[in-house]
């Protein structure tokens, strides 16, 4: 760690990697390679596989560009993705064993469900700590009069299957569509880690045509006791939710149940603001009828929302 006081003469680096944060204080001068090398030494993720977000307007900075260049705040905070050599090293089978996707079933979400989740004192509770606990890492920064758009990763925009990435047809085109009028969010129930590893394999960051403003993982899902009951025993069901009220309470001048949409393929994750859910059929590959594509984000591109 460099021992250089921050001062007029450095900058106070924030990297998020992995949902945890390490603060860099730097020199001006230095590189976006040494940046690396530092990043390196703190999480064990090589420089060739770090992917460093927000530092710069390009996603891909080149090693020699000085930190001086690129028009930094004080702190500034960014993000890296990518895999420590230790996850690199795990076996495939460990790999496969990896829950995805948790519970994927759905049903038909009820919207007058609504009144009672959100009056129950404790998932208000559990709202109100998920606000306080969740930190947002912003990479594109909200802009004024725009919308927002809350997109779901696994299924909505992508199937993760047999180790690859498939990308829902019309994915880039719906983004670059709805950039103008929408700051978009992508919201996924899996791990830091995997949403890392997908995001990557998608390529979102590498766009000019739309910026991805944050994103979520499952660490800012709690969850709410449905008043369904299932099974021989009759318990209660159980089940995540996001709950948009934690973005709206993060950015008030910017976000609000007015302007909001949130599109995802399970509906019980709209449990708590189902006003603003729009469900989205599940995107799966298949090799059943290739010639068959998917065409709902083209349909929803078009769609007036
Ligand atoms: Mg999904």
């Amino acid at each position: 760690m460099a021992a250089t006081k921050v001062d007029e003469q450095g900058y106070k680096l924030i990297a998020k990697w992995n949902g945890k944060k390490y603060d860099l204080d730097v020199h001006k001068e230095y590189t976006v390679g040494q940046v690396r090398k530092m990043l390196q030494m703190l999480t064990c993720v090589q420089p060739k596989r770090q992917k460093i977000i927000g530092l710069g307007k390009k996603s891909n900075l080149e090693d020699d560009v000085t930190l001086e260049s690129l028009q930094l705040k004080n702190p500034h905070s960014f993000m890296m993705v990518g895999c420590a050599d230790e996850d690199v090293m795990l076996d495939q089978s460990q790999i496969d064993a990896m829950p995805l996707v948790v519970n994927d079933l759905d049903w038909n979400y009820d919207p007058s469900e609504y009144e009672e989740m959100i009056a129950d004192v404790e998932n208000r509770q559990k709202l109100q700590d998920t606000i306080k606990n969740v930190d947002i890492s912003v990479i594109n920064q909200p802009r004024r009069d725009k919308k927002l758009l809350v997109l779901d990763l696994d299924h909505t925009l992508l199937h993760f299957k047999n180790k690859r990435t498939y990308k829902r047809p019309f994915c880039f085109e719906f983004l670059k569509a709805v950039y103008p009028f929408y700051d978009i969010v992508v919201w996924s129930q899996t791990s830091w880690k995997w949403l890392e590893i997908k995001l990557i394999e998608l390529d979102i960051f590498t766009s000019t045509d739309f910026f991805i403003s944050f994103v979520l993982d499952h660490s800012a899902m709690f969850t709410v006791r449905s008043k369904r009951r299932k099974g021989k025993d009759g318990k209660l069901w159980e089940h995540q939710v996001k709950a948009l009220e934690i973005i709206w309470q993060k950015f008030p001048e910017y976000y609000s149940a007015r302007n909001t949409v949130h599109v995802d393929d399970l509906s019980r994750n709209f449990a708590l603001n189902p006003n603003q859910g729009l469900k989205i059929s599940k995107f799966e590959k298949t090799s059943a009828d290739p010639n068959v594509e998917d065409t709902e984000l083209q349909v929803l591109q078009s769609a007036d929302i």
